[in-house]
């Protein structure tokens, strides 16, 4: 694993608004610290570049960990997951309240590997919901 230093982690932080790009759940709502994450891992010759670096909270990122894709329940197909350096999240998922809910097979693969909507996580989402915290960037 390719060490990610202190200035490339704050442009990582701060394009991301201190928010996971999966999830929408902002640092300062987490107990645990983020984490950089490799959109393209490492195990797939992903680089350690800004182009290819995500912030992502820690469950997020541990329920990713070296995947690229999943198999798609309704098409059956091969999918990528979502790519928050080439895609936009409004495209492929949207929120119900405090449920993500895909809008594609990229959305539908994210959800289900990244495990987005658990219980704990709905919680967490309806909580914050009340006090304007969540989703922690405006959606187009
Ligand atoms: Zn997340």
């Amino acid at each position: 694993m390719t060490y990610i230093g202190a200035e490339l982690r704050r442009q990582v932080i701060t394009r991301a608004g201190n928010c996971c790009e999966y999830c929408l759940l902002s640092q300062e709502d987490n107990f645990f610290t983020y984490h950089v994450d490799h959109v393209i891992p490492e195990k797939h010759e992903g680089e350690t570049s800004i182009d290819n670096l995500a912030l992502s909270c820690p469950s997020c990122n541990t329920f990713k960990g070296s995947d690229v894709g999943a198999f798609d329940r309704e098409t059956g197909g091969l999918t990528p997951l979502f790519n928050p350096r080439t895609q936009v999240w409004e495209q492929h998922f949207r929120l119900n309240g405090a449920k993500i809910e895909a809008l594609t097979p990229e959305g539908r693969v994210s959800v289900f590997l990244l495990r987005l909507n658990r219980e704990d996580q709905l919680r967490e989402r309806e909580g914050l919901i009340k006090f304007n915290s969540y989703p922690c960037r405006a959606l187009t």
